[in-house]
């Protein structure tokens, strides 16, 4: 979000719009905004911090977002900022430090985001595992079909090896370590992972699983955002590389 400091007034001025996922976000009282305070800083690590907003502030609006994918039980909403000004004392945090600040969450949040993308997959196996032993095709169950026996056992993998990548990134931050490159890779391959998965559930559901009474469509439409927010699959694998070739 940009966000300028007026020296004079001691006011934060903005302008910006911007997702903003939660519960109710459209209905909150406060937000946290991650705001640049420091535009001349050479320093560009050192030029933002974080600020609380009140949502009864002249020039806020929220517009609660519908129509989404996926993730319908979770509200999301455009949070736009015109001309809002906010005292300094509202700074939360080390001003000057909110760049530290925000990597920091972010990199809690992604494996949160790489961990519902694991239960995204996982559900999408259990469904499917269901779904094949009942259905009869030719004569004979699903699940006696060895092109439908190979996606399960490659969902059972990738979910396998999806979940040890979260539980060390997870573990590792427990310790007290941020491995940035870790975290970028669960990240990334839980949301890529419950993509194939989901795809692979649908696919084994046939024409039923286009359906919206069976669950596998919800778990289709709900991978894909594990690939896109707190930092899209594209942008972890920059990190990744960033970190492995400096
Ligand atoms: C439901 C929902 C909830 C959200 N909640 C929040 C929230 O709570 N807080 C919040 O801050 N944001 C939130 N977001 C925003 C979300 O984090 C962004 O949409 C996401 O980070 C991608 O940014 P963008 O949409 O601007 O895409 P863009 O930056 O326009 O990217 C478009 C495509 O280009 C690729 N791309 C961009 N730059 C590069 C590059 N340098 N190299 C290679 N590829 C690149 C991207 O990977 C992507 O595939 C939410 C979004 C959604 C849909």
């Amino acid at each position: 979000m940009d966000f300028e400091l007026s020296r004079e007034q001691k006011d934060i001025v903005s302008a910006a719009r911007e997702f903003a996922q939660g519960e109710f976000p459209d209905r909150a009282d406060y937000l946290i905004c991650f705001v640049q305070t420091d535009p001349e800083n050479p320093d560009r690590h050192r030029r933002h911090s974080m600020i609380m907003v009140e949502t009864d502030r002249d020039g806020f609006e929220a517009n609660h977002l519908t129509g989404k994918l996926g993730i319908r039980a979770s509200d999301t909403a455009e949070l736009s900022f015109s001309n809002v000004r906010v005292p300094c004392s509202n700074l939360v945090g080390d001003p000057g430090n909110g760049f530290a600040e925000a990597m920091y969450l972010f990199n809690l949040d992604r494996v949160v985001v790489a961990a519902q993308a694991v239960g995204t997959a996982r559900g999408a196996l259990e469904e499917s595992i269901q779904h094949v032993k009942k259905r009869i095709a030719f004569n004979a169950p699903l699940a006696s079909f060895q092109s439908i026996q190979f996606k399960i056992a490659d969902m059972f993998t990738w979910i396998q090896a999806g979940r040890n990548l979260v539980y060390e990134a997870a573990w590792r931050i427990d310790q007290g370590t941020i491995d940035h490159k870790l975290i970028a890779a669960a990240k990334s391959f839980c949301g890529q992972m419950a993509v194939k998965c989901t795809d692979m559930a649908l696919q084994m559901h046939g024409g039923y699983g286009y359906l919206a009474e069976y669950k596998v469509q919800r778990l289709f439409r709900d991978a894909k955002i594990t690939e896109i927010y707190e930092g899209t699959t594209e942008i972890e694998k920059i990190i990744m590389a960033r970190n492995l070739l400096k």
